[in-house]
């Protein structure tokens, strides 16, 4: 692409098609390898209840540090992934790692849950339930301590076919949010229908309400239409003090962000923890506290 600035050609480096079309069949024939290989790993972000700041919880997000292409962003890669029939795979990697770093949890006496996103192609999948019953047993976790992630234009796309494997998952004790609420239907009355335990604030609303009195109204409507039907309401992209004392002020109950902390590696969130850990005497249980 060429233009001029102030007379001079300025010549921005813009992908034709053809090396889009390549990158993707790429990164799509080396996605099992890679898997395999190690290259694939899960970060884990952090998530706070308020007002006590206690760990709840952390959100398992997929990497890809690509040979070629170094580190890639799920945003690039899941939906080539999705696209290529691969996204069982990569669910069952994420949801492994996931249980078994809550189980590690366990034997030390901390009860953290693990959120992992789903792609609306999981839940095409009717022996998935199945599958993630199995991994439950395996890691000989609780149910309640698994978040499945969903985004409302997912479970939308195909209905018929996914509430009956929601409903599945949900009878399980498995808990179940909607991502990135208020981007897309966002009816809450709809909401009501769906079996879901929590509702997250999409970041974009989160990061605009210090400034744009719009969402600020958003954030505000969802968390009081969300505690109507007694959902849990999530605030994800928290990153100043001020977004988290007004969450706090409106009765948001959890906040993500990197306020809290950014996607951490398995083991920098475990020094994170670490240094954040309660332990009170004479009792097992442990909890963590980020002040
Ligand atoms: P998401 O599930 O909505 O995850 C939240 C995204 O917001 C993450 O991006 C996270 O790093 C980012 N984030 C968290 N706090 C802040 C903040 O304070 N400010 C800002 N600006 N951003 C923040 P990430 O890790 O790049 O993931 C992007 C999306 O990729 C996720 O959005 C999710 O939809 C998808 N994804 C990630 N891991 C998986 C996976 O294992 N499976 C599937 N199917 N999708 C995944
Ligand atoms: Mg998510
Ligand atoms: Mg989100
Ligand atoms: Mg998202």
């Amino acid at each position: 692409v060429r233009a001029t600035r102030g007379g001079e050609e300025v010549r921005a480096y813009v992908p034709s098609m053809g090396q889009i079309f390549m990158r993707r069949f790429q990164l799509v024939t080396q996605f099992r390898q890679s898997l395999e290989e190690g290259q694939v790993t899960v970060h884990y972000q952090p998530k706070v209840t308020l007002p006590n700041r206690q760990v709840q919880g952390v959100e398992a997000l997929v990497r890809w540090q690509h040979p070629e292409f170094g580190k890639l962003d799920p945003d690039e890669f899941v939906p080539a992934v999705e696209a290529a029939g691969l996204i069982g795979a990569l669910t069952s990697f994420v949801l492994e790692q996931a249980l078994r770093r809550v189980r590690k949890w366990l034997d030390e006496g901390l009860r953290i849950s693990a959120a992992v996103n789903l792609s609306v192609r999981n839940l095409a999948d009717s022996e998935f339930p199945a599958k993630v019953l199995d991994a439950l047993r395996r890691f000989d976790v609780p149910p309640e301590l698994l978040t499945f992630e969903l985004t409302e234009s997912g479970v939308m796309s195909d209905p018929q076919r996914a509430l009956p494997i929601l409903r599945e998952l949900h009878s399980l004790g498995i808990v179940l949010a909607v991502d990135d609420f208020g981007t897309g239907y966002s009816s809450l009355a709809y909401l009501r229908q769906l079996p879901v335990d929590q509702v997250k604030i999409d970041k974009s609303f989160v990061l605009g309400m210090g400034t744009d009195l719009g969402d600020l109204a958003v954030v505000r409507s969802i968390v009081e239409l969300g505690h109507s039907p007694g959902l849990t309401v999530v605030a994800e992209g928290v990153e100043e003090d001020i977004a988290r004392d007004q969450l706090e002020a409106m009765g948001c109950d959890v906040a993500q962000g990197y306020l809290i902390s950014r996607p951490l590696s398995e083991e920098r969130l475990e020094a994170w923890l670490q240094a954040r850990t309660v332990r009170s005497p004479g009792r097992h249980a442990e909890s963590v506290l980020v002040l």
